[in-house]
């Protein structure tokens, strides 16, 4: 059997972890098996969905390289792919499934089906939902409220008898008495739009779907679309439910832990390799060992059998790890492609940079490579290259328990090094100033810190020695200069 999956987002919102994760699941599955890897456009809530959201699902699955085999903008044999351009079909379907007897038109109106739920809740009622008021009418019923004008929607016959049973890869079987199931839902709107129930299973039959991978949260409609499959006569998919993206407090993951749009991590600065790998690594293992996969390995060493039950949990540090990762494997120049963007948009260099923005930017990669967690650390790192540094506030200079009489004297001290430093190699210097320190009695960071300080308008910037010369040795010592004497009149001398 050949293969076939998809991803079925709808386009009411930026692409997510979660939406992406199971994106990537099914594309790399579709690979490992050489089968097919199909994106379709769930839009039927055409409330809810915007083109700014269908641009963002492209331009996601593009920057992360997963392409569709079929789907829209690439075309293939059952398309359309994008569902608001097949609703004719949806309505064909369901009217084929009211002549069979699978299902039938419902006249009641809003107002009717309101009272029926306040009734439902006031009396709390173990019955909710649908009454099934109209599922026996007679045709001459039926004729009376079609004479009157009224447009029904269709709901599907829910068996009252017996139960539903689907097989889930992950799961084992589940199984739900019929009573239980959503009483006679509703497939095809009173305007003819048909609900996401409906059009789902339609495609995923007319588009030969074999496996059907998505998010847990799907299970309790899993009966539900097994009847409709039913109904049709098809045959059911294999279905793989998979287990949840979590925050480190065991909630689904949502805006209070964080970024979640794959757009924010983009904007940070995060490689597509990295969070390809991580994503996939919430809820997938494939020794229990290995835990860097470039995107090829995934493509074929990818199987369903080694997807965790749990739940994942999505850590963003072990993140920022990966893409610690990915990033200082990247070469010098490709590091200097990507950073650049973030120095043009912090307005720091031209677009495109002038010459010698691009030596500069040359010299700054290999000193913040080690430093960087996201790429647009880089902004923090070098704005007291590219920018004038307002005068650091007394505090500031400060280290902890040292005074300011104690700091101007260390940095007094240590002035002829650091003019001297031109090529000197690092470690003697460092020695230098901690034979300072020792002699002054203090911590070497008593040195370190203002200096830092000082130059850098930072207490985190790449190694301090590089900053200095990378800045140029007149403006290191200008913000020396200004710094000790922003000390001194604190002491009133
Ligand atoms: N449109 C649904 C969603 O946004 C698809 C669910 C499915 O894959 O069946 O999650
Ligand atoms: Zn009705």
């Amino acid at each position: 059997m050949d293969v076939r999956v998809r991803y079925a987002p709808s386009p009411t919102g930026l692409q997510h972890i979660g939406g992406v994760r199971t994106a990537l699941f099914n594309y790399f599955f579709a690979r490992s098996q050489h089968g097919v890897f199909i994106l379709r456009v769930e839009d039927t809530d055409q409330g809810r969905s915007t083109p700014e959201a269908l641009q963002d699902l492209y331009d996601t699955l593009g920057w992360l390289g997963v392409k569709w085999d079929e789907g829209p903008l690439v075309g293939g044999p059952h398309g359309p792919y994008i569902q608001s351009e097949r609703f004719g079909l949806y309505q064909e379907y369901a009217k084929k499934l009211v002549d069979d007897g699978k299902a039938y038109p419902c006249y009641c109106s809003e107002s009717r089906l309101a009272q029926l739920r306040e009734a439902q809740t006031a009396a709390k009622s173990k019955e909710q939902g649908y009454d099934r008021h109209c599922r026996n009418l007679t045709a001459e019923q039926r004729t009376r409220y079609e004479d009157q004008g009224i447009k029904p929607v269709i709901r599907l016959k829910v068996p009252l008898e017996g139960s539903t049973t689907f097989h889930d890869v992950l799961m084992g079987d589940i199984t739900r008495k019929n009573r239980d199931v959503n009483p006679d839902p509703v497939l095809l709107k009173s305007d003819g739009f048909p609900t996401y129930h409906l059009a789902n299973v339609i495609d995923d039959h007319l588009m030969k779907i074999t496996h059907i991978m998505r998010a847990q949260e799907w299970i309790p409609s899993g009966p539900l679309h097994v009847l409709l499959y039913e109904a049709f006569g098809w045959k059911v998919p294999t279905y793989c439910h998979l287990p949840m993206v979590m925050g480190k407090d065991g909630q689904k993951l949502s805006k209070r832990h964080g970024s979640t749009s794959v757009k924010e991590f983009r904007e940070k600065g995060y490689l597509p390799e990295a969070l390809t790998n991580y994503v996939s690594m919430v809820g997938w293992s494939y020794d229990g060992v290995k835990e860097f996969f470039t995107k090829d390995e995934l493509e074929t060493l990818f199987t369903l059998e080694k997807i965790n039950k749990a739940p994942g949990v999505f850590d963003y540090k072990k993140l920022d790890w990966y893409n610690g990762m990915y990033i200082r494997a990247k070469s010098d120049s490709e590091l200097a492609q990507l950073l650049t963007p973030y120095l043009i948009q912090a307005s720091f260099v031209s677009d495109p940079p002038e010459q010698e923005h691009v030596s500069l930017i040359e010299k700054i990669v290999p000193i913040v490579k080690e430093r960087l967690k996201v790429l647009s650390d880089v902004v923090d790192m070098t704005r007291y290259l590219f920018k004038d540094l307002p005068a650091p506030k007394i505090e500031e200079l400060l280290p902890k328990n040292q005074d300011a009489a104690t700091t101007v004297r260390a940095l007094r001290k240590a002035l002829p090094i650091v003019k001297r430093i031109g090529t000197r190699p690092d470690e003697e210097l460092e020695q230098e100033i901690v034979s300072i320190a020792n002699e002054m009695g203090i911590k070497i960071n008593g040195i370190f810190m203002p200096i830092r300080v000082a130059v850098t308008g930072s207490t985190v910037s790449p190694p301090l020695f590089d900053s200095i010369r990378l800045l140029g040795l007149d403006t290191a010592l200008l913000r020396l200069e200004r710094a000790v004497t922003i000390l001194s009149h604190q002491m009133g001398n």
